[in-house]
């Protein structure tokens, strides 16, 4: 899954400090099924901040620590976050900005998943590009209607039936 929007309130700027990170309604009901039904879970999250200067590679571990944190508050263990520090205009091109599927592919065989029992979930079109590419089922998260989506919800526990 995608981290902003998908399993913190995305809001509309770049979240690296711990006040502004708020858990998306439904990620932790969702999550505690998965794990629960065996899926792994997964967090694949562009951070064009750090290429940008906005904040550092501490700054995304600290709150991926608190994020942890409060998922284990909720009996649910994150078994793999992966992120992209990079962005084209700032530090060249790279290999793992989504919507390139490579974060997703690292992912899967750390972890020995077969992609194509697995689902993505994201807030953007490129998101699901990625899962897509990576041989994920695709889900949409929000209001709007994303191309590639296989499923589309407004909360990520509307998923749970399709598990
Ligand atoms: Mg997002
Ligand atoms: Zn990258």
């Amino acid at each position: 899954m995608d981290r902003d929007g998908v399993v913190n309130i995305e809001r509309g700027t770049f979240t690296w400090k711990k006040e502004d990170f708020v858990l998306v309604k439904g990620i932790v009901k969702l999550t505690k099924k998965a794990q629960n039904a065996g899926y792994k879970l997964v967090i694949i999250t562009n951070q064009s901040g750090i290429a940008r200067g906005l904040y550092g590679h501490d700054e995304v571990e600290v709150l991926h620590q608190y994020m942890c944190m409060l998922f284990e508050k909720e009996g649910v263990s994150l078994d793999l976050i992966y992120y992209c520090p990079h962005h084209p205009d700032f530090s060249g091109k790279c290999f793992c900005r989504k919507p390139q599927s490579l974060m997703i592919e690292r992912a899967a065989a750390r972890l020995g998943v077969d992609t194509s029992l697995s689902f993505m979930l994201g807030d953007k079109s490129r998101d699901l590009v990625a899962g897509r590419q990576a041989g994920c089922r695709t889900v949409g998260i929000g209001e709007e209607p994303l191309k590639n989506a296989d499923f589309q919800f407004r909360f990520p526990d509307e998923l749970i039936p399709f598990l």
